[in-house]
């Protein structure tokens, strides 16, 4: 069997991979384990030595690396190399506060002794998506490694180039062999890496339907899961929002990397008093982007990254539609072979509408118009998902209440667009899945936390 990567921007065949053999993935296994077994005892600064050279490769290569997200997913060159920046800062960020993050912690018993300790697990798998091709591997490897595990990548098979790069970032740095490696096989193997006995974890990041069956799996072999999944995030603008800030932030949140982000904002609740503003606004913001070759440095917005989702995406534009959604831009697939499809806004959407109840993965705008603050909660609330959520108000203290005590969201933001950063913890409520990556909280999801006690 073959893994082929596809060039969105053309429908031309990049390069045609071998997939992993069950025998290799067994040696794969064994070998992280063996690594794994050495890396435990090795000391914070000596593991984070390793990590602060991964940054390094990542840096002076990060051109390289650009290129080959817009080849293999069609993210535009400019964004990959910035992506390939934050993976060289979360990198750093753990290098430097993981021992800090993991120390003991002593606790106040009757023993003579007792405390908390934070101890590896061993080998975990990594399943993970396309879209932030770098960013949602290094996430979990930063801090995965740091604990002291070893890792085992499963990558979206349309970003085989991608996995195999980031597996030689590690080696470039100096990671003991094994210790980090792709195996590059189809979402249809992955119970058989789940099943091996010293494979002791996995995470994922996907869809819902990928969550549900890699949970379940899991689940069944009494093995941790971290799940990160899709979202709907609402953007609330309230009507004392200054729209000269909110409109742009707005759209930018929706175009970002071309529209396939988890966090991209993909509901706008907007009240009726400011929505025709608004909307007029939102549409000529949007009008102005540049979609094309995303290897030109001009261009915003590149194909989606692949033919199927794009036709999957135009399907749920057509069905809200004609389900009552007003369809202001775009909406139209274009002729060619690539995955393009152009920015679109819908507005007046409503319950019943895709729009309204799924997750829209690419470049496709809904504003939803209500009667005021509590509708506009409710509505935001009346979600399968949970991830992210924005409010928008020149009164920060009203649209901070709002944030911190009434969505039902793991990231919630005032005045601003909801992204990750290593410092502060990232993950969902409900169907946007569980766990947390990235901060103190991303650290210790793949630890032993160990009760010690000397009497
Ligand atoms: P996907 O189809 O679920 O694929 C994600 C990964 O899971 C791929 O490696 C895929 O392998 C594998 N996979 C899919 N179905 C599987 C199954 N039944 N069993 C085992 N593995 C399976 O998702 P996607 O289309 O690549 O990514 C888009 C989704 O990811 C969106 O819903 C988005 O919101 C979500 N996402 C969430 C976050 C977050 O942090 N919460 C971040 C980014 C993306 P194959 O490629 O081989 O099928």
């Amino acid at each position: 069997m073959t893994i082929e990567s596809v060039n969105p921007a053309t429908g031309e065949t990049v390069e045609t991979y071998e997939e992993t053999s069950p025998d290799d993935v067994a040696s794969a296994i064994e070998a992280a384990h063996d690594a794994f077994r050495h890396w435990r005892e090795r000391t914070f600064a000596d593991r984070a030595e390793r990590m602060a050279a991964a940054a390094e490769v990542l840096r002076e290569r990060k051109g390289e690396y650009g290129r080959m997200m817009a080849v293999e997913m069609g993210k535009p060159v400019k964004d990959g190399r910035s992506e390939a920046e934050k993976c060289a800062w979360v990198c750093d960020y753990y290098a430097e506060n993981a021992e800090r993050f993991l120390a003991d912690e002593p606790a106040d018993t009757d023993a003579a002794k007792s405390y908390v300790a934070y101890r590896p697990l061993g080998v975990v798998l990594a399943v993970m998506p396309w879209n932030f091709p770098f960013w949602q591997v290094f996430r979990f490897a930063a801090p995965g490694l740091m604990a002291g595990n070893a890792a085992l990548l499963k990558h979206a098979s349309n970003v085989p180039g991608c996995a195999l790069a980031i597996e030689d970032v590690f080696r470039r740095a100096g990671f003991p062999d094994g210790l980090f490696k792709t195996l590059l096989i189809g979402g249809d193997r992955v119970e058989e890496v789940l099943e091996h006995d010293k494979v002791r974890a996995a995470t994922l990041t996907g869809s819902v339907a990928a969550g549900k069956s890699i949970g379940g799996e899991a689940g069944r072999r009494i093995k941790k899961t971290v799940l990160e999944l899709g979202g709907s995030d609402a953007y609330l603008v309230l009507e004392d929002a200054d729209l000269d800030h909110a409109v742009p932030v707005c759209v930018a949140s929706r175009l970002i990397n071309s529209g396939q982000s988890c966090i991209a904002a993909k509901r706008f609740i907007v009240p009726r008093s400011i929505a025709a503003e608004f909307t007029e606004r939102f549409v000529e913001e949007t009008r102005a982007k540049r979609m094309g070759d995303p290897l030109d440095e001009e261009n915003d917005i590149g194909p989606q990254a692949r033919r199927d989702l794009r036709d999957d995406l135009h399907e749920q534009v057509e069905k809200s539609v004609a389900k009552g959604a007003r369809l202001l831009l775009g909406g139209e697939v274009p002729d060619g072979p690539g995955a393009f499809y152009p920015p679109t806004v819908l507005a007046g959407v409503g319950p019943g509408t895709p729009a309204y109840e799924d997750e829209l993965f690419g470049p496709v705008a809904a504003i939803i118009e209500v009667a005021g603050e509590e509708e506009a909660i409710r509505v935001a609330n009346d979600s399968r998902f949970g991830l992210g959520a924005a409010v928008f108000s020149r009164d920060a203290e009203r649209a901070e209440k709002i944030a911190a005590d009434r969505l039902d969201a793991g990231c919630c933001f005032v005045n601003a667009f909801v992204k990750s950063d290593p410092r502060l913890p990232f993950g969902g409520v409900k169907e946007s899945g569980y766990g947390r990556e990235l901060g103190r909280h991303g650290i210790r999801e793949f630890v032993n936390v160990k009760a010690v006690w000397v009497a």
